[in-house]
């Protein structure tokens, strides 16, 4: 670090320079900050979006069981009127047959299949009913998911709108974040972002009353003055984070 150190200050860092490194410390912090803040919004909106979930599921189980439910019902209605034209043409036959072992035989496929319609309309009246109670049980779930998908965008909507200074402030921060890196000497913008890794996103910090901000500790009294009076790119010789002179009275 030491030798770094001294090749930056052979670079003549003004102190103006080291001001807008300030600033730049600033808008990347400020920019983190409110990043962060909006992250919590968006995942507050996820947890009001669970509910919908939830609910998107139960509505797709129940029309699925629904539509198994009416399929069911179609087939057996189908069965009843294939049944029942065999039964019509049965008793065509019964009327023109004149052997009676045929006879017995059209007659009892008569009576079997008179039989099962009878069943399968018993079975279609319970099925009408279940079809009734899915069908409102459908509705409901449907009803509350409809209420639920506008209790979360009336959230989001809200959410949306107490953010807009933030999302404005975070829009005018990166145009400014572009023009002060481009107005930087890359070696120093470089020195700055390797600085930023170990220093835990906080490299420059202003020396108020003689005491460095990233770690609170005072400064070598020559150093604080060298500082004050010629500026120039200095480091805290503890946090080694870059200093920069900020008027104490
Ligand atoms: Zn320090």
């Amino acid at each position: 670090m030491g030798g770094l150190i001294n090749y930056m200050r052979n670079l003549n860092v003004t102190r103006e320079q080291v001001d807008t490194l300030a600033r730049l410390q600033k808008i990347e912090t400020e920019s983190a900050r409110i990043q962060k803040k909006l992250k919590g919004t968006v995942s507050q909106t996820a947890v009001q979006g669970a509910r919908l979930k939830e609910l998107d599921i139960e509505l797709e189980v129940a029309q699925e069981e629904l539509a198994g439910e009416q399929k069911r019902y179609a087939a057996i209605e189908e069965e009843v009127v294939e049944l029942n034209t065999r039964v019509v043409k049965s008793q065509e036959y019964l009327r023109v047959v004149t052997n009676n072992k045929d006879y017995q035989v059209l007659r009892r496929e008569v009576d079997d299949n008179t039989k099962r319609v009878g069943e399968l309309e018993e079975t279609l009246i319970i099925l009408l009913d279940e079809l009734e109670g899915r069908e409102k049980k459908m509705a409901e779930i449907s009803e509350a998911h409809t209420a639920e998908s506008e209790k979360v965008k009336s959230i989001e909507n809200e959410i949306y709108n107490d953010t807009v200074e933030e999302r404005e402030t975070l829009e005018g921060m990166a145009r400014e974040h572009e023009d002060v890196v481009k107005s930087l000497p890359p070696a120093l913008l470089d020195h700055y972002e390797k600085l930023l890794k170990t220093t835990d996103r906080l490299a420059v910090v202003k020396v108020s009353g003689g005491v460095c901000y990233g770690c609170f500790m005072n400064l070598p009294p020559q150093q604080a003055i060298e500082l004050k009076k010629l500026g120039g790119l200095h480091h805290c010789p503890r946090c080694h984070r870059i200093l920069y002179f900020e008027n104490d009275d």
